[in-house]
């Protein structure tokens, strides 16, 4: 007997018609003979809504009364879903993340999930009952209720189907499948029907909000099998996650992602010497501040440079805090910053066997008169730093130029 997780998104449960259309694919599922944990989201707006109430009572606040707040959208939903399914003559219960219980770490706000028990849900699985359970929560070290960081109800799903050995993890969302880019800027993107593990691990993090991070690095882990499909289209055929050599076609580009939570610091007239980038980087890393691109010039006279970095945009202030604690230790002139910056990045396993990748991203720009301002490589990726107001035109020129367009 087939043991499958289902994930809903926001749009996929936003209003009563949807939790009853989601009930029915959930109830076809099991008449089908499978063991389902569903796992859904918040109802589309909610999260935003409860974020919005918590900043308007107290910008600066106590992440675990954060956590208290945001949390509460999920439990709304499993709630409703069980009653769904129950009201469909489908056996469910609804499950919170401190029931089953759903480990985490004590980051608040953005926890990671360290230990899923799974003995109660399958002790309820194999008893034909329906698991609802909340995503985007658990329960921290500090026995209290967390979150996982916007998007993370796709984490409790994977989470969950490795902890219970899930034959498969299917994601539900309003699109039908993963795109070689982002459907909503770019009309003539293509569905992809298989992703490389790997690359839908730099596109999530390079800014393809359809899967969290996270998620997928647990899928590629566990090798959990998992697929991306449209609420609304579920015989789609979706987007399969799979082992590079179950790639028969690499083209040198994949996807395009894009970024704009992006905040670019400049350091200037620093000493040129042994030491400084630590002198940097040290406080950095000790505010929890996360460093993506850096780029240092180099120095004309042997003896000042400028050094620049992105951070996001979230984390901006605290970054600017730190340098100016450490000025003394640095010995910088000035700090500016810019937030009206964004990342394009170009993603393709094809890329470890292709050359002139990069040249054609910058060739593209070229054409365009988008002028880059820090570039950053890995094997399988290239992002380049713009002014963000050419974002879209960037990653349409970029879908044209790699031959992502659909027909
Ligand atoms: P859910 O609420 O179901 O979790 P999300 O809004 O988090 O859905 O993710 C789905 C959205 O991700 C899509 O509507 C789409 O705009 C966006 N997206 C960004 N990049 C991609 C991509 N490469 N392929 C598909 N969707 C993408
Ligand atoms: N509701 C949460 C959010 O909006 C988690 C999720 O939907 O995945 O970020
Ligand atoms: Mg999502």
């Amino acid at each position: 007997m087939a043991k499958i997780v289902m994930k809903f998104g926001g749009t996929s449960v936003a209003d009563l018609d949807r939790i009853r259309h989601v009930a029915g694919l959930v109830k076809r599922e099991v008449e089908r003979g499978a063991q389902v944990a569903v796992v859904v989201s918040a109802m589309a707006g909610e999260t935003n809504k409860l974020i919005a109430w918590t900043r308007d009572l107290a910008p600066l606040h106590d992440a675990r009364e954060y956590d208290v707040v945001v949390a509460a959208g999920e439990q709304v939903t499993a709630g409703l879903l069980a009653v769904a399914l129950s009201a469909s003559g489908i056996g469910a219960r609804s499950w919170l993340g401190w029931q089953i219980p759903i480990r985490t770490s004590g980051m608040h706000g953005s926890a990671r999930i360290e230990q899923i028990d799974p003995a109660l849900l399958n002790e309820r699985l194999s008893q034909g009952q329906v698991a609802v359970i909340a995503g985007f929560q658990g329960v921290a070290s500090d026995n209290r209720i967390s979150t996982l960081g916007r998007g993370g109800s796709d984490t409790s799903a994977v989470a969950v189907a490795a902890a219970i050995q899930a034959d498969r993890c299917d994601i539900y969302t309003d699109v039908d499948g993963v795109y070689t880019t982002d459907p909503r800027i770019v009309p003539r993107a293509r569905r992809l029907s298989r992703i490389a593990y790997e690359e839908m691990l730099e596109m999530a993090s390079l800014g393809a909000k359809v899967l969290q991070t996270r998620s997928v690095e647990i899928a590629m882990l566990y090798r959990v099998p998992l697929r991306v499909l449209s609420t609304f289209e579920p015989d789609g055929g979706g987007t399969l996650l799979c082992d590079e050599e179950d790639i028969v076609e690499k083209k040198p580009v994949t996807g395009i992602a894009y970024s704009r939570d992006e905040a670019k610091i400049t350091l200037h007239r620093i000493p040129d010497k042994p030491g400084v980038a630590a002198a940097i980087f040290g406080p950095l890393a000790d505010a929890g501040v996360n460093v993506d691109m850096i780029v240092q010039n180099v120095s004309e006279d042997g003896k000042k440079t400028d050094l620049t970095f992105t951070v996001s945009r979230s984390e901006l202030h605290r970054a600017l805090e730190a340098i100016e604690r450490a000025a003394p230790a640095i010995g910088y002139r000035d700090v500016t910053h810019d937030v009206s910056v964004a990342k394009v990045s170009i993603i393709g396993i094809g890329m470890r066997t292709h050359s002139g990748v990069a040249q054609m991203m910058f060739r593209t720009f070229a054409e365009k008169g988008i002028n880059i301002e820090v570039i950053s490589t890995s094997e399988i990726k290239v992002s380049v730093l713009i002014a963000e107001e050419y974002v879209e035109l960037a990653v349409r020129a970029l879908h044209a130029a790699y031959e992502l367009d659909t027909a």
